[in-house]
């Protein structure tokens, strides 16, 4: 443990997650400053410098620590990380000031915090709570009493319970107002104003940019009242018939009319960062789209909050849904029945005609696009995961152009064209050319013996495995088996001296016989199973499927998914070189030789095994970091190291400052 003063330096800390009352934290550092000075501790902070902390949206200023407008459920916050990490690290400090144990966190789970507070009370600091509450530091192998444990566990569950307690009570007070056609908070759609109303929508007064006003019997209507935002949404309402939405975005953005979120200023984790102001296409779909325009309310079309989630019928609990796979929250889109409709209580800027027909328009621009997946289903992608640019290393991407589909270096899309080049090759020309391959492979005269002989060898250990023909070979060894017994029996039935002996015998005698006819019987009927392997009709089998497929690729009806398979099953792959051709003024990088590789062949060249995510790529290039297969990579030894060389020369020469 950190040797410590015992009146050494004390750290505030305060957290705000609503940042709501700006007058608050100034009074807890007046409180933390009496009590340092009672104590006979340092500390440095004053009310105007956490003031100041607030207006810039500073975490750390000295002794000072803030977390404002940031959830207490969240273990990690920037100015808590501070806290916690000079706390632990300078060992001037004795104390902590912190108004309340739920300013240390809210937790989901209590065990978090208290951990937390432990791990700050065993680094020998004392944490000093108002009300004149101590929680004092634990030395070496002291145990901290049961009760203060119990008092400790109870505190962070009430405190991560008031977040679920909020929680609900928000989503009660939220479907109440959405029944009444009032907002539910946030900003107001672009032309409309947010008002102070009464119940039946009698307007007390227009409210200020993130006003609150609580006044009993009155709520916030959203009503179109900026007269020159609706000029701009009705110019918007008749151009995007004709004119596509990102179209409509450039044309406002030129005419340097703000977007809505212009000089906003929006707080994420406690940092401030300031809107584009640009107008995009899905601003100007969401406005054109938006029900308020018809004086119609849609509520709950989304579900976020990490408590519980809103429903037109109540609260409900997070589930498995909530998660995404990383096991991080998400927002979820709720279906059409989920979602609460009103009449609001606003006029209509459109008429519900017009609001149709531009809701159909955009709903079909976007078919083509919505909901598709980009390459599964139905697109032919046989060489997916399974083509190279020999270039960088990287997987060539399938990608479709003018009703046809290519692969293309998916080094140079991921760069966004930064990095390698437009190394392009037609999709059903490279499939053509590596099912050709595969069939040359195949009806190589040697080949085609050894695939035999192997087929044959095949056949031979599944026969011996067939159960028909073990039983088969069992019942022939009872009947030989009883052939001698009936033998036996013949002669002792001549050898018998009496007549009861030979009664006896020839009983045995006749129930033999019995046996051996059944045996026989069994025998007979017995049809040996045809063989399920012969070699000859198995390559016979194999040869014309690969031709019927070169076949269908000839005719234009490709059974895409088979040659896909077929390549899978063979494990081919392709890797192509490129090179550049002069047509007219343009040049085009072209495919200029090629490996095909099948089985467990190695690669012609160095791979590139990296993260391919376009953002990660962009920050790997901005770091100056690799993004192509390095000859680096290959190890000493590898059997692949002679042609590395070639390899890395191509990769040298292909590539534009990006190895
Ligand atoms: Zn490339």
């Amino acid at each position: 443990m950190t040797k410590r003063p015992e009146k050494g330096r004390g750290l505030f800390y305060h957290r705000d997650s609503e940042a709501h009352s700006e007058l608050a934290p100034p009074q807890y550092v007046e409180w933390a400053r009496g009590e340092a000075a009672r104590l006979g501790v340092s500390f440095s902070g004053t009310p105007e410098a956490i003031t100041a902390m607030i207006a810039r949206g500073q975490p750390a200023d000295g002794d000072l620590y803030l977390d404002y407008g940031v959830s207490g459920n969240l273990l990690s916050r920037p100015g808590f990380d501070q806290f916690r990490e000079r706390a632990a690290s300078d060992p001037s400090v004795s104390h902590l000031f912190v108004s309340k144990r739920d300013r240390l966190g809210r937790p989901d789970n209590p065990l978090d915090s208290m951990l937390i507070e432990y791990q700050l009370r065993s680094a020998g600091l004392t944490i000093v709570l108002m009300g004149g509450k101590v929680l004092p530091a634990v030395g070496p192998g002291e145990r901290i009493e049961l009760a203060d444990l119990l008092t400790s566990l109870i505190e962070y569950n009430e405190s991560g319970k008031f977040r679920r307690d909020l929680a609900e009570k928000l989503i009660h007070a939220k479907i109440r107002l959405a029944r009444g056609g009032f907002s539910i908070g946030g900003e107001p759609l672009y032309g409309f104003r947010r008002w102070l109303c009464a119940e039946d929508g009698t307007r007390k007064r227009q409210l200020e940019d993130h006003e609150r006003v609580k006044l009993p019997g009155h709520h916030v209507l959203w009503l179109p009242t900026a007269t020159e935002e609706l000029a701009v949404v009705r110019r918007i309402l008749d151009l995007i018939e004709a004119t596509p939405a990102a179209r409509v975005a450039r044309i406002l953005n030129a005419e340097g009319i703000p977007s809505p979120k212009a000089g906003h200023v929006r707080t994420r984790n406690g940092v401030k960062f300031e809107t584009s102001g640009q107008w995009t296409q899905n601003t100007v779909r969401n406005i054109a789209t938006h029900p308020l325009l018809i004086a119609v309310w849609e509520y709950g079309k989304r579900s976020e909050g990490d408590q519980l989630r809103f429903t037109k019928d109540g609260p409900r609990a997070l589930g498995r849904g909530d998660y995404s796979p990383d096991g991080k929250l998400k927002t979820v889109a709720n279906p059409a029945d989920q979602i609460i409709r009103t009449p609001a209580k606003s006029d209509a800027v459109t008429t519900p005609e017009k609001f149709e027909l531009v809701r159909e328009v955009i709903a079909a621009r976007g078919r083509h696009l919505k909901g598709k997946a980009r390459t599964r289903g139905q697109s032919p992608n046989p060489l997916g995961g399974r083509i190279y640019d020999l270039t960088c290393g990287w997987l060539m991407y399938r990608y479709a152009k003018r009703g046809k589909w290519c692969y293309g270096c998916g080094l140079y899309q991921n760069s966004e064209a930064r990095c390698c080049r437009h190394n392009t090759v037609q999709g059903e020309t490279a499939t053509r050319f590596v099912l050709d391959c595969l069939r040359q492979l195949v009806l190589t005269p040697s080949r085609l013996a050894k695939l035999k002989t192997r087929l044959g060898e095949l056949a031979d250990a599944e026969r011996g495995d067939d159960p028909a023909q073990r039983q088969l070979d069992a019942v022939r060894t009872d009947l030989a088996g009883l052939r001698r017994k009936v033998q036996k029996a013949a002669e002792n039935m001549a050898l018998s001296e009496t007549r009861e002996e030979r009664a006896a015998v020839a009983e045995v005698f006749l129930r033999l016989k019995d046996q051996e006819s059944a045996l026989e019987r069994r025998l007979a009927t017995h049809r040996p199973a045809p063989s399920r392997v012969d070699p000859q009709r198995q390559v016979e089998a194999a040869l014309g499927a690969l031709d019927r497929l070169a076949e269908s690729l000839g005719a234009g009806a490709a059974d895409w998914a088979a040659v896909g398979s077929a390549f899978a099953r063979t494990n081919a792959n392709l890797y192509l070189r490129f090179s550049e051709v002069v047509k007219g003024r343009k040049t085009f990088n072209v495919p200029a030789g090629g490996v095909v590789t099948f089985g467990s062949a190695a690669p012609p060249g160095p791979l590139y095994t990296g993260p391919t995510d376009r953002p990660i790529i962009r920050k790997m290039l901005a770091a100056g970091e690799p993004v192509t297969a390095s000859p680096g990579r290959v190890t000493p030894g590898d059997s692949n190291a002679g042609q590395d060389v070639t390899g890395s020369a191509n990769v040298q020469r292909g590539t534009r400052r990006c190895s």
